[in-house]
């Protein structure tokens, strides 16, 4: 079928109308006329090739959520007029050990990206939700729950797991300090979330404009990094801090930030290699850990319980035409905290 879309057709070009040919829904596809699709900076990274790879044309989005149209002979799961969402996978090997335990984003002989990706025929290209359509095998799409405004829910599908799978696995809960460094679709997901788990969260921002932002999302404590004085008062201080910056930072300021045995965890991932000075981790046995969006269960999870708290994203709805123009606004920190496209203006 034919389906219209905004794309990337080399690194350099801005994003523009593109229509392309998708395959037809097969018996285990679900095909979903999407509604809203957030952008992430990982649509950036990518449209621009800045982590190398990329492929082009690109139509970008991982932030999907629509209602189904059709469903092929054999899907069990969904049916027309669902609501339901796809987030940064659409197929995995499913019987790696990974696989097997419902970590797909890790599967060890790599999953499909929604998009700059091949199918594991290894020569169909993906295409993402920046598109009035996108066909999805049924094991990878979500329920979205129904109470949620659709359009804020749309982040939840990146943004949403991305901060509340490694929150989850290092056990945040009421006594922990936490601190999230870049209050950008990432960190003010991490900083509701956070909250939600009864943390005792402080934002940890470049942008003195966010303070009062930062209360409102559920936050303590709003702290400046450029501000030492400040920093120099919370040294030794937190349980994890959760870095969702997006470019190249100063990791030992975070380090030092964290009591002994503290972790920092790495979901932002900036295109240039970061410093560590090792005496930052030495002298308070501090760890560092990354973490990889969400498998597609924890995914549902995460879904379930943001539909029981009521948390969605706050989001600024922009039409296609303004694609361009919000990544500009991203890249200079200035994004409040979630761009999301009105998929009728593809
Ligand atoms: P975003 O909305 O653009 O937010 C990033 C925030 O980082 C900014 O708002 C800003 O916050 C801070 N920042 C400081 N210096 C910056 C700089 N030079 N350039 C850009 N941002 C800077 O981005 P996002 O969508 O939350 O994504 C954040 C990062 O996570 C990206 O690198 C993205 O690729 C990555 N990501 C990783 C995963 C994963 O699975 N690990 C999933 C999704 C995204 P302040 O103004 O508060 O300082
Ligand atoms: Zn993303
Ligand atoms: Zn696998």
């Amino acid at each position: 079928m034919k389906v219209k879309s905004y794309a990337a057709q080399n690194s350099k070009s801005p994003l523009a109308p593109w229509t392309f040919d998708s395959r037809e829904v097969g018996p285990k596809d679900v095909l979903i006329e999407i509604a809203f699709s957030g952008i992430c900076h990982s649509d950036i990274h990518q449209a621009r090739d800045e982590w190398g790879g990329s492929i082009f044309p690109m139509v970008p989005g991982h932030e999907i959520v629509g209602h189904v149209k059709q469903v092929g002979a054999q899907v069990k799961n969904f049916k027309v007029g669902d609501v339901a969402g796809v987030g940064c996978m659409v197929d995995s090997c499913r019987i790696c050990a990974s696989c097997k335990d419902h970590l797909e984003q890790y599967c060890e002989v790599g999953f499909v990206g929604t998009y700059n990706a091949l199918e594991r025929d290894k020569k169909t290209p993906t295409y993402g939700g920046y598109a009035s359509h996108i066909i999805t095998n049924e094991d990878f799409v979500l329920h979205i729950p129904k109470n949620l405004d659709l359009a804020a829910a749309a982040p939840l599908l990146c943004a949403g797991i991305t901060t509340y799978s490694p929150l989850k696995k290092v056990g945040v809960t009421k006594g922990h300090r936490v601190g999230v460094l870049g209050l950008g679709g990432l960190g003010h997901m991490a900083v509701k979330l956070a909250a939600s788990f009864g943390a005792e969260v402080t934002v940890l921002s470049g942008s003195k404009a966010k303070e009062a932002d930062a209360k409102k999302l559920g936050a303590t404590h709003f702290a400046l990094t450029s501000d030492e004085a400040t920093v120099a008062k919370l040294q030794n201080h937190f349980d994890f801090i959760l870095d969702t910056v997006a470019a190249k930072h100063d990791l030992n300021q975070a380090l030092q930030m964290l009591k002994r045995e503290g972790t920092l965890i790495m979901v932002g991932a900036a295109d240039k290699p970061l410093d560590l000075s090792v005496f930052s981790l030495i002298m308070k046995r501090r760890k560092i850990m990354g973490s990889l969006i969400g498998g597609i269960k924890e995914t549902q999870e995460m879904l379930d319980y943001c539909g029981k708290h009521n948390i969605t994203c706050d989001i600024e709805m922009i039409k296609a035409p303004e694609i361009n123009d919000a990544y500009e606004r991203m890249i200079s920190g200035k994004v409040r905290y979630r761009f999301v496209i009105d998929a009728k203006t593809f």
